[in-house]
């Protein structure tokens, strides 16, 4: 099976993440996708990271009833930071005849020299990445070509981010335009991102 890898903090999911799962499903690069949410992350530091058990339930409403999409705690399972060439190693492990590609969005791709044993991802695992905001392709098809193994999907951009989904829970405003309206009411109920 070819099988991608949609890692990151999802705190909380939102419209942009959802977008991409979508369309990144319809190209049929894939068969399945595992939405990881990520139990340190790594990449960011992050003081109002809510508990990874709320992140899943809010990625469980998000997906409800997406063909082909599954969310996944084997990173939210296992101790200390989530590095994902470990993610890979071990996957690789269990699931020797799958093939594995990762998602990701344009800032993801843009760093992704950054991250720890980038080439050991790279040489396993083909990249899949696509635009978060207008005006990025440029700069994505010369980090595709300079890496390798990354295949760009052209997305109409959906601009939201987690940290905009966090202030306007902050500041009381709606929600209903950032995430999915089960996660409006998830977050809503449970007084998520309230303090200050
Ligand atoms: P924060 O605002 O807290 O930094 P975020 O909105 O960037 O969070 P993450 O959970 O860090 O969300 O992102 C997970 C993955 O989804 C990353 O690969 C990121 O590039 C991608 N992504 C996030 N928002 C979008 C978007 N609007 N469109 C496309 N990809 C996105």
């Amino acid at each position: 099976m070819r099988i991608g890898i949609y890692g990151g903090t999802f705190n909380p999911v939102h419209l942009g993440h959802v977008h991409l799962l979508r369309e990144v499903m319809q190209t049929g690069l894939l068969d399945r996708i595992l939405v990881m949410p990520d139990r340190t992350p790594p990449h960011k530091q992050a003081p109002d990271l809510i508990d990874g058990k709320k992140r899943f339930e809010m990625l469980q409403l998000a997906t409800m009833g997406m063909e082909g999409i599954q969310v996944s705690d084997f990173e939210l399972q296992r101790e200390g930071k989530s590095y994902t060439y470990m993610t890979l190693r071990l996957l690789r492990e269990l699931y020797p005849d799958d093939q594995f590609s990762l998602i990701m969005g344009a800032d993801m791709l843009l760093s992704f020299r950054e991250w720890r044993n980038w080439e050991e991802i790279l040489s396993g695992a083909r990249l899949i990445a696509a635009a978060r905001d207008e005006g990025e392709y440029e700069r994505l098809e010369q980090a595709a070509k300079d890496l390798g193994n990354t295949e760009l999907v052209r997305i109409t951009p959906l601009p939201v981010s987690s940290t905009e989904v966090r202030a306007a829970a902050k500041e009381g405003r709606s929600l209903e335009k950032l995430v999915p309206q089960p996660v409006a009411d998830y977050i809503r109920e449970n007084h998520l991102y309230q303090q200050p």
